[in-house]
């Protein structure tokens, strides 16, 4: 899994959890500053009703207080959203982020 581990630190390093989550996340108020903010409407459930989805700018980390839904980065999130392994996910954030 060499290729992988390699993968995971170019992604992480260049991909900033702040930008990731403006492209990701339609709903999420303008941030201003960094740590957890309010990431708008939750993409893990059928979420009508932003407030309970937060997202950790400076780390990737996400958590929503509604449907449980939590990870520790940006990886995470693509796995959870999209239902990928790990390496998928790798794979996926390297090539919309043009690695
Ligand atoms: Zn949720």
């Amino acid at each position: 899994m060499k290729t992988s581990l390699r993968l995971l630190e170019n992604v992480k390093a260049y991909i900033p959890p702040a930008d990731f989550y403006r492209a990701e996340l339609p709903t999420m108020p303008s941030p201003r500053g960094g740590g957890w903010r309010d990431g708008g409407l939750c993409v893990f459930h059928a979420d009508n009703h932003a407030g309970s989805f937060r997202v950790n700018l400076e780390t990737g980390a996400f958590c929503c207080f509604s449907c449980g839904a939590k990870g520790s980065d940006i990886i995470a999130f693509i796995q959870q959203r999209d239902g990928l392994s790990f390496p998928e996910a790798l794979q996926q954030l390297a090539d919309e982020w043009g690695m």
